[in-house]
């Protein structure tokens, strides 16, 4: 009887762990919708961070972590009125007050040069946080580099801020700040997600180095500012192209898990649609609780997807029954497509792989095995699949383009790896 209960368990577990994200088995689950990359005042970011807060809340967002450059938004910090509308607008200081208030907003006389203060996270989160509606995630965007390659590193739900930790080359770089995060993460007992930004930034991160640094499990494939080469150039891959070479080294050659993609906004400019302007990339996370352990932990089982502007229904895998199925959530008059996207090594190739056996402009890399068009698309694994993963394409554009020719996208995770990898 022991025994039985045992193997019930170890089946409930092993459920759990590749939990179909139907709507029918999942009555406790849900979708929550978040950024993991915002800028305030704070660093670099033009507008007061309740101003931000109150308008990701306000389009329908379930969390946000503001991700200033090398600090969290900590103490007293006052900042002349003058730079911080010369950043942003004219009337930035006009707007905030009118918004929250003079009885919130904190104005002094410095030297004869009006001050305002800028208010920590802790004091005005409880402002907008609603249990099951609207969470606030303590986020750091750790701004490292080697020699003239940036390394920047988001890391979410710690507690102390991680100077950059530096490096003899980029994949040590890297390495190293994700040993910070995972120290801070061990001595507080407490789940802290960090993700590799915008790779294509400067041309600083290669698909190779996100492949090698196999401690590194997530990184954006879409972030919405606009200077961050996201589509490439002439000799340089786009960040989907890089995300498929990155895991077919990973499970191809290392035997590794394969990195998960996040979708994200780095937004800066909060006035008009200028710059880096938010809403233009997100998450959706699957999971019964709005709080940073449970997204965190969904976010590691790969229970979320990268949007820029589709949005799912529904992302099913049966390990048994080896099918990804994608359901969208359509918007009446737009067509869908929903690309499967394998990397499938020619029979002659035995696995693991040589590291020198082939070559990343390989087509079997990355290559579309299946194009479905319409509301519903699922793909049979055969078998050689080193990972399938989908990506939705949809008509339009979103509302506010990062590039030219762009149309509302949705990422999902690989799947059907796990025999490779554990
Ligand atoms: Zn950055
Ligand atoms: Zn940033």
């Amino acid at each position: 009887m022991k025994r039985l209960i045992q193997l019930a368990l170890v089946t409930v577990v092993c459920l759990a762990a590749y939990r179909l994200t139907g709507k029918e088995s999942t009555a406790e689950l849900r979708w929550y919708k978040g950024n993991l990359h915002t800028h305030s005042l704070w660093s670099d970011g033009n507008d007061y961070p309740e101003m931000i807060t109150d308008w990701y809340k306000n389009q329908g967002y379930h969390f946000l972590a503001l991700s200033d450059h090398n600090l969290l938004s900590r103490g007293d910090k006052w900042m002349d009125v003058a730079l911080a509308n010369k950043r942003g607008d004219i009337g930035g200081l006009a707007r905030y007050r009118e918004r929250f208030g003079d009885g919130w907003v904190e104005l002094r006389d410095q030297d004869g040069k009006q001050q305002v203060r800028l208010k920590p996270l802790d004091e005005f989160r409880g402002r907008f946080e609603e249990s099951g509606k609207f969470l606030m995630i303590q986020a750091e965007e750790i701004t490292d580099k080697f020699e003239k390659l940036p390394v920047h590193i988001n890391a979410h739900n710690l507690r102390e801020a991680i100077r950059p930790q530096g490096g003899a080359s980029v994949r040590e770089t890297i390495a190293n700040n994700i040993a910070a995060v995972e120290a801070q993460s061990q001595s507080l007992g407490r789940p802290i997600l960090a993700h590799l930004n915008h790779p294509n930034f400067n041309w600083g991160v290669t698909a190779e180095d996100l492949a090698y640094v196999t401690g590194e499990r997530f990184f954006e494939v879409y972030n919405g500012h606009p200077g961050v080469n996201h589509l490439g150039d002439a000799k340089r891959v786009g960040t989907e192209r890089l995300w498929d070479i990155a895991n077919t080294i990973r499970l191809g050659v290392l035997q590794s898990p394969p990195l998960y993609g996040l979708g994200t906004d780095d937004s800066h400019n909060y006035f008009g649609d200028r710059g880096s302007s938010p809403g233009r990339g997100w998450v959706m996370v699957h999971c019964d609780q709005l709080s940073p352990d449970s997204l965190i932990e969904a976010m590691k089982r790969g229970e979320f997807y990268a949007s820029s502007g589709v949005t799912l229904t529904s992302v099913q895998y049966s390990p048994s029954s080896k099918q990804l199925k994608v359901v969208i959530d359509p918007v009446p008059g737009v067509q869908y497509t929903t690309n499967f996207v394998a990397t499938i090594p020619p029979d002659s190739m035995k696995l693991p792989l040589a590291s020198d056996s082939f070559n990343r402009a390989a087509d079997w890399i990355g290559k579309v095995v299946k194009s479905v068009s319409g509301h519903e698309a699922e793909y049979q694994l055969q078998g050689r699949e080193l990972y399938v993963r989908a990506v939705v394409t949809a008509n339009i554009p979103p509302v506010n383009p990062s590039f030219k020719g762009q149309r509302q996208q949705a990422w999902t995770q690989p799947v059907g790896w796990h025999a490779t990898a554990k």
